[in-house]
């Protein structure tokens, strides 16, 4: 099914993990996609995508550049690049984030301020990019990335779980002002998805939580999912395919879980 052809998606932090997955959906689906990531390999995953594009004859075509998602001047930057590029942004995925894990006391305030600013402001920033743009076309789709953090807190991540919580306060409060101008606003709370951040979070929650060895911890908490496995990223992918399509016309403030059953809430 093609049935993003002819529209732009841009994603942040798409040069692995959900981020990349959510771009080869798109991509898959007849999409141009615009890539930004912090990271060089941004450029190395536009390469792969276009090989795709080539192999399966598809329509798209793809753009990356390296930015921060933290600084206004270069998501606006990026954002203006797109519509030179392209001539329209369809679609935007906040899916940029980091996260860290200490207990309170070795928590510093530095690091709380870098994952609220990258996390949140980021997703602000980058909101407010993309609905220049997507308030004169009179349509668009935003999908912000939250997590299960976004619903429950968990030990050793305040500042994490807090700017997840910011991205499902920042969802409803865009979806509200932007409801009748033909845009939606919605959120994905992603559970345990096996990336390269679950293998950050398998080590240090590890080493804070008891003497886990590597995949130890991981494996107790899956064991604790209602679905008893970690979702791999192209399951995210699915559900921001179905926010950006027309089946989701009618959604708009919403945060899905997707987590195997882990928070029914
Ligand atoms: P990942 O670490 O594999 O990918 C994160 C991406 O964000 C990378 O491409 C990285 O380069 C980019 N990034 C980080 N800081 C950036 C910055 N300042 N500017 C631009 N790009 C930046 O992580 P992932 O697991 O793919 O996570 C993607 C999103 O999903 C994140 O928002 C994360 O919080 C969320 N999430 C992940 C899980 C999980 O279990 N993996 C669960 C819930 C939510």
């Amino acid at each position: 099914m093609r049935r993003f052809e002819g529209q732009t998606a841009v994603l942040t932090g798409a040069d692995r993990g959900i981020g990349l997955a959510i771009a080869t959906r798109f991509v898959e689906e007849g999409a141009s996609v615009a890539l930004a990531s912090n990271r060089p390999e941004v450029h190395e995953a536009a390469a792969a995508l276009e090989s795709l594009i080539e192999e399966q004859s598809l329509p798209g075509r793809v753009m990356a550049v390296r930015l921060d998602v933290t600084s206004a001047e270069e998501v606006n930057a990026f954002y203006a690049g797109v519509i030179e590029r392209f001539g329209r942004i369809d679609i935007s995925v906040q899916n940029a984030g980091i996260i860290t894990i200490a207990p309170l006391e070795e928590l510093s305030e530095e690091a709380w301020r870098r994952v609220l600013d990258v996390n949140t402001t980021g997703v602000f920033l980058c909101c407010k990019a993309a609905l220049h743009y997507m308030k004169s076309a009179g349509h668009g789709r935003l999908i912000n990335m939250a997590s299960g953090q976004a619903r429950q807190g968990f030990i050793y991540t305040p500042h994490y779980a807090a700017s997840k919580f910011g991205v499902l306060g920042l969802t409803q409060s865009l979806a509200r002002e932007f409801a009748s101008a033909g845009i939606t606003v919605n959120a994905i709370c992603p559970g345990i998805v096996e990336t390269d951040m679950w293998q950050y979070n398998d080590h240090h929650w590890g080493q804070l939580l008891g003497d886990y060895g590597p995949g130890e911890l991981i494996r107790e908490w899956v064991a604790g999912v209602p679905m008893k496995r970690a979702a791999q990223p192209r399951e995210i992918a699915g559900t921001a395919a179905f926010l950006a399509s027309r089946d989701a016309d009618y959604i708009t403030g919403q945060a899905i879980n997707v987590d195997g059953g882990l928070i029914m809430s």
